[in-house]
């Protein structure tokens, strides 16, 4: 699944493509996303021009001046940067046709993203609402997760992947920074001391932030080889690793399930 740094690469790949672009044409072959694609999407996109994409979350904005475009990836999205004259395969649900000849093609085989335009300059969609402050984001740090987890008798990796708590860590990064934290994931969010949660801040800046590095730096070859813009795993110290021994003490790594999800971490090297 598409997590924060894979957004965060797809829109670093797309901006350079599409900035100061107009869009020639929209071409919609199934409307049936997570929301259905509205009928007048194809139109009110023809004639724009894409000044900036931002991403909030794991939301992409495309902002067009008299509007956004709203795009997320679901469950198994893309958006794939091609010449207009490739020929679109089948889960090819969308293209957004730019007057450079190139063609942001969207594909999706699961159908649970969205694509959809939101008029006017006010991002106050439900959507974008209610969603807490980014991880990256000097809005996101230990005092502020101290804070907004004292009486939570919640586990600190449900209460880290919560979206309003904070925006975009995923499964993996949320078992990736438990475990450079060195926090066991089972333990109730409201119970880590401030010194631990500057920690944990810290440890998921930096878990996406090397995400996003690794993703960044094969951007290109994603987008010369194909048109790609692929995800990436970044190197794993847990997640992923059940029954293989700690990079750092060399005990079994072991899975548990929290909330539905599985969830990685070595029970020596994590307190
Ligand atoms: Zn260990």
């Amino acid at each position: 699944m598409p997590e924060l740094p894979e957004v965060e690469t797809t829109r670093l790949g797309l901006l350079p493509k599409v900035k100061g672009r107009r869009i020639d044409e929209v071409i919609v072959r199934n409307r049936r996303l997570r929301w259905p694609i509205p009928r007048n999407f194809e139109k009110m996109l023809a004639g724009q021009t894409v000044g900036d994409v931002h991403r909030r979350g794991k939301y992409l904005l495309w902002d067009c001046g008299t509007g956004f475009v709203l795009s997320h990836l679901g469950m198994s999205g893309s958006l794939r940067i091609l010449q207009a004259e490739t020929a679109a395969l089948v889960h090819d649900h969308v293209d957004i046709v730019f007057d450079n000849s190139l063609v942001v093609r969207y594909h999706d085989p699961r159908r649970f993203g969205a694509m959809l335009w939101l008029a006017g300059r006010e991002l106050d969609h439900p959507l974008l609402d209610k969603l807490g402050p980014e991880p990256l984001s000097s809005d996101f740090d230990g005092n502020y997760l101290h804070a907004a987890s004292r009486g939570r008798r919640t586990s600190i990796k449900e209460f880290i992947m919560n979206g309003h708590v904070v925006v975009g860590v995923g499964n993996i990064y949320a078992s990736e920074a438990l475990f450079m934290a060195g926090i066991d994931p089972r333990r109730y969010a409201g119970t880590i001391s401030r010194a631990r949660c500057n920690k944990l801040a810290e440890s998921i800046k930096q878990t996406l932030a090397n995400a996003i590095r690794a993703g960044g730096s094969s951007l290109r070859d994603y987008v010369q080889a194909d048109g790609e813009l692929g995800y990436f795993q970044s190197e794993a110290q847990v997640y992923g690793r059940d029954e293989m021994p700690c990079n750092v003490c060399g005990s079994h790594v072991r899975s548990i399930r929290q909330g539905q999800r599985s969830t990685y971490f070595c029970a020596t090297c994590q307190k």
